[in-house]
């Protein structure tokens, strides 16, 4: 697929990957051995069609192929984007084990991109069930199952803290991978379909859930996602200019920092930008730093190449775009300047020793081995723990270890009646088609309860 040179693009948040011409799609459909097993399925959480819509591409039909693909994702646009398809349908898919797997990912984003935009309807969808249902969060889980609950006859209102929807999709994962009017189309489609969507409200700040239950609502799904970020308590972390990725990101995508003093936040620039870990979070706040004028950027990640877990076409982007990576290599204090802004972060080199219980060997720090690495701007990409909110404010609603509320795996259902969870609030942090997945399990099981109170 076409893709804007690193060079232009790390000077603007356009995105990146132009996507398929139709001869681009055919050509890669046409690859397709429309195997009757479809193995490709299998790898896919919302269990799309993928050989049958991929026919359609062939035949021409690419209204039919979208509608078919809508018939189990709400979200294709975004999935086409953001999904982990080699760890998914591609993966599963027969021609890779020779060679490339088809493209379904790419294919998938063709066919989204090429529907109709929709239009606004005045009062969206008509319900056809007196029972109303309450979603808290607006994340890909919380949107599959309003989406489907909506499909389904039943009165929905997603209730969003902040004041844009769309979770991590809008404040986290940056416009070079994900347009904004990408995901406000898709939204916009669910509002079409009778979603109702409140924003600025914190559900368990403000009211909990008996005031939803109160208030008329007969079913409550939470989707309250992982946002709450981890750091690695070492010294010098308070220090200005050290910031989680979600503080980074969040003002950047949802506050328009970039475009300040136009608008009302500022984020901190830094010349040499060191960020930790080695996710998607990592790339794409790395890749943001350089968007934002930095001079080096460097990726500091306590194991080797081979570990890392972000996306490979993530990698390669932030490589093509400058992005310097130090393997090995784990950030121990920071230090600061009179001022108390963040001048340097201390580091230590690291060695692989034996697999740890995530079968990935462990890293072990050398004795000796610090050395300073200049740095006035660090961002923390280590991880989010779930948002812990709702389960603090909600007496009787079961929790795990980790901060996870917990619940049927195939249901959603958590201990309270009539209150169900999926997504990384249930997951700890994932992915968004898993969300999605868990959003679409939840939205089958509440319709099941809300048949039973008929
Ligand atoms: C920077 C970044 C990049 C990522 N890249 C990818 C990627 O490339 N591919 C991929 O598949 N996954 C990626 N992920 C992971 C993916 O985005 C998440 O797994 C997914 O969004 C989880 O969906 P969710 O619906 O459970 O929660 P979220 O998307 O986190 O949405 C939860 C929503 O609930 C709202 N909320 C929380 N508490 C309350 C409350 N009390 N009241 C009202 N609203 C509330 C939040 O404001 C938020 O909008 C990325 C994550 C990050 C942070
Ligand atoms: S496994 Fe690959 S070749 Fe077979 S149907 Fe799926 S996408 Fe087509």
């Amino acid at each position: 697929m076409a893709e804007l040179p690193a060079a232009e693009r790390k000077k603007h948040f356009r995105e990146v990957p132009l996507g398929y011409s139709p001869e681009e799609a055919g050509r890669e459909a046409a690859r397709c051995l429309q195997c009757p097993k479809a193995p490709c399925r299998q790898g896919c959480p919302v269990e799309i069609d993928i050989p049958g819509f991929i026919r359609r591409i062939r035949e021409g039909d690419d209204a039919g192929g979208i509608a078919l693909i809508r018939e189990t994702n709400s979200l294709p646009a975004v999935c086409g984007r953001v999904c982990p398809q080699e760890e998914q349908c591609e993966k599963f898919c027969v021609l890779g084990k020779k060679g490339e797997p088809v493209a379904v990912g790419a294919l998938e984003r063709y066919l989204a991109d090429r529907e109709e935009a929709p239009r606004r309807t005045a009062d969206g969808g008509s319900f056809s069930s007196s029972f109303r249902v309450a979603v808290v969060g607006s994340g890909p889980a919380g949107l599959t199952a309003a989406g489907d609950l909506a499909r389904l006859g039943y009165g929905v209102t997603v209730f969003e803290a902040l004041h844009a929807p769309g979770g991590v999709m809008g404040y986290g994962i940056p416009a070079f991978r994900l347009p904004r009017e990408i995901l406000d189309r898709e939204i916009e489609r669910l509002k079409n379909r009778g979603v109702r969507l409140e924003l600025n409200t914190v559900i368990g700040a403000g009211s909990s859930l008996d005031d939803l239950f109160r208030a008329g609502f007969s079913a409550v799904f939470i989707g309250s996602g992982a946002g709450l970020p981890r750091f690695m308590n070492i010294p010098g972390e308070n220090l200005n200019g050290v910031y989680s990725a979600n503080e980074y990101l969040t003002r950047v995508n949802l506050m328009g920092a970039a475009r300040f003093p136009e608008t009302g936040t500022p984020v901190l620039r830094g010349h040499d930008v060191g960020v930790v870990g080695g996710g998607n979070v990592a790339m794409d706040s790395a890749r943001t730093a350089l968007r934002l004028g930095a001079e080096r950027v460097s990726v500091i990640y306590r194991r080797s190449r081979e570990e890392l877990p972000a996306r490979r076409d993530e990698i390669g982007h932030a490589e093509e775009e400058g992005v310097r990576f130090l393997f090995l290599t784990l950030p121990t204090r920071y230090l600061g300047d009179e001022r108390g802004r963040v001048r340097e972060v201390e580091c230590l080199r690291m060695e692989l020793g034996e697999p740890d219980s995530s079968g990935r060997r462990r890293p072990i720090p050398i004795p000796g081995s610090e050395f300073v690495l200049p740095c006035d701007l660090a961002v923390v990409a280590v991880g989010n723990d779930p948002n812990p909110l709702v389960p603090r404010l909600t007496p009787g609603l079961e929790t795990g270890p980790r901060g996870t509320i917990t619940i049927d795996p195939e249901t959603g259902k958590t201990s309270l009646p009539g209150v169900f969870a999926g997504g990384d609030i249930a997951s700890g942090a994932a992915t968004v088609i898993e969300a999605m997945g868990a959003g679409k399990r939840a939205a089958r099981a509440i319709d099941d309860f809300l048949r039973a109170r008929r």
